[in-house]
């Protein structure tokens, strides 16, 4: 059995959330402590811990995921401009909710990621 985390709790409508984009296999919301002018995560409802526990059956979801976010930045007008899309992974990667998602991030120009 999976874990139950926050995310599994807005995706049940237990506890709001600024929803963008919801289709069968994917929910999309504002993160509520947004690190740019758009950030928006997008969560598989299928439980998956985080990116090291996804298999090669997930390989069409991620896809999606990507393609979702791709989507949703055409659909809101910045994608010419750019954007960034994140994923975090486990403790040294900064994961704080262990059910898979993908962080989209836009509306002005991103600093350099990645350091200590
Ligand atoms: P990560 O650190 O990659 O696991 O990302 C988790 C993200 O979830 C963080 O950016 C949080 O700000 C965000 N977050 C946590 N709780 C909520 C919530 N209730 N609604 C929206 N975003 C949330």
């Amino acid at each position: 059995m999976g874990e139950d985390t926050i995310f599994h709790r807005i995706m049940r409508r237990e506890i709001p959330a600024d929803v963008v984009y919801e289709d069968d296999d994917m929910i999309a919301f504002r993160d509520i402590s947004p690190q740019a002018p758009v950030h928006v995560l997008f969560v598989p409802k299928k439980t998956i811990r985080g990116l090291d526990a996804a298999g090669d059956e997930d390989a069409e979801l991620l896809g999606r995921l990507a393609l979702a976010a791709a989507a949703y930045a055409r659909r809101e007008g910045f994608a010419a401009k750019g954007y960034r899309i994140v994923m975090n992974c486990n403790e040294d990667g900064g994961q704080t909710v262990f059910q898979m998602h993908l962080h989209l991030l836009a509306g002005a120009p991103l600093g350099s990621f990645g350091t200590p």
